[in-house]
């Protein structure tokens, strides 16, 4: 149908959600890499490293090949296996949860702020009181930084105290936000802290992850897990090294290294992230003004946290999902690629599996049947904000 209309002319172009921005620095960073020696893990690598810690104040960063496989490896740094216990949002992508799943934890969900659609505080504290009656508290925590808006990491790092749980912020959307005045990634409320530079997010390396921690001792875990679980440090090894091509394998860890090719163009776009996160604000705030009239409910404001803005999603206020699916089809029709963001994970068929049942996360669920991502990224124009601007009020009338 689309395809129809855009071949005869009837609508102009097509306006995805979300969409990378490669600059001819950045290729010609990847491009001085291909004429290098080095290709794998190398010094981009490191540098990258680097650079990710010291924009966020952190005193390690690991790159990975994608932020799945860090999170994965975060929880298998901080011991989580078979009969622990990890929870996350059920507003996520689905790799917040498995990981947990990897590690054969038994993983569980925390319902969502209805303003927020972070995983709410309140839910959290009620949940883990009933969890410690029945002496199942989590070990590892996940809260996720939804759309890039923080999470009350104040409030979740005083439970974890209280409980004794770790905290891992899946902060994917979030590279390029603030939370009490401070870059996401400090790491100041948890143990952890993940990124992901898939293209669709705020920076991209191709594919690739990374995890920031204050911890050494996490640090060196996840630096050895990532390649095979083996060490070249003498001082990590069983009994004196043979020499200088000697190595052990002292865990059993998988290959989720970062390329030198993708490193370079993490670092290229690293630069660019305040600009990034400068745009997509200015674009929210105009998307803001422009849409205040209509029945939506926009996103979340608040004082102490500045979001990376890697969606804008609005919640339909009438009608439900069946008018979100009619407004959905209207504005793709239209050319406006709309999106949802997420189908809250526990209502996957994989999850259904486990047990997981319709109704047990309603808060996830209500927000899942009125939510619509709109377009939003760098490059976008303001004629063509305002064209989804328009669409959107004709749509709704
Ligand atoms: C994109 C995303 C991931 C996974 O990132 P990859 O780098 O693609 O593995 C995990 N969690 C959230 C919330 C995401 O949006």
């Amino acid at each position: 149908m689309l395809e129809e209309k855009l071949r005869s002319g009837k609508v102009e172009t097509f306006i995805p959600y979300g969409k990378h921005s490669v600059s001819e620095e950045d290729i010609f960073a990847v491009d001085e890499v291909l004429r290098s020696d080095w290709l794998t893990q190398g010094p981009c690598v490191e540098r990258f490293e680097k650079a990710l810690a010291a924009y966020c104040s952190t005193r390690y960063a690991a790159a990975l090949c994608n932020a799945t496989a860090a999170l994965h490896t975060v929880c298998r740094a901080l011991g989580l296996g078979a009969g622990d216990v990890m929870w996350t949002s059920p507003n996520t992508f689905v790799a917040s949860a498995n990981c947990g799943l990897y590690c054969g934890a038994d993983v569980d969900f925390v319902d969502i702020d209805p303003q927020t659609y972070n995983m709410s505080v309140r839910a959290l504290r009620r949940k883990l009181e009933r969890a410690a009656d029945a002496c199942r508290v989590p070990k590892v925590v996940i809260p996720v930084h939804f759309a890039g808006h923080s999470c009350e990491m104040e409030e979740i790092a005083a439970l974890a105290q209280q409980y004794g749980f770790y905290v891992v912020e899946d902060a994917s959307h979030a590279v390029g936000a603030h939370y009490q005045g401070a870059p996401v990634g400090g790491c100041r409320h948890s143990d952890a802290t993940v990124f992901s530079f898939h293209p669709v997010k705020i920076i991209t390396t191709g594919e690739g992850g990374a995890v920031l921690t204050n911890r050494p001792d996490l640090h060196e875990k996840i630096v050895t897990l990532r390649s095979h679980g083996i060490t070249r440090a003498e001082t990590e090894m069983v009994g004196p090294s043979h020499g200088p091509w000697y190595y052990q394998q002292i865990d059993l860890g998988y290959n989720y290294r970062m390329s030198d090719i993708h490193a370079a163009l993490g670092i290229s776009q690293l630069g660019r992230l305040d600009a990034f996160v400068a745009r997509r604000r200015f674009l929210a705030d105009r998307y803001s003004a422009a849409l205040a009239d209509l029945p939506l409910q926009l996103p979340p404001r608040e004082d102490d946290i500045a979001s990376a803005w890697h969606l804008y999603v609005v919640r339909l206020q009438r009608g439900g999902a069946e008018s979100r699916s009619r407004v959905f089809a209207d504005l793709r029709e239209r050319g406006v690629g709309v999106h949802v963001h997420y189908i809250p994970v526990h209502t996957q068929p994989y999850y259904q599996g486990l047990g997981f049942r319709k109704g047990d996360f309603p808060e996830a669920e209500r927000y899942y049947a009125e939510a619509l991502t709109l377009p939003l990224y760098p490059a976008m124009t303001e004629r063509q904000q305002d064209f989804v601007v328009d669409a959107l009020h004709e749509v709704l009338s």
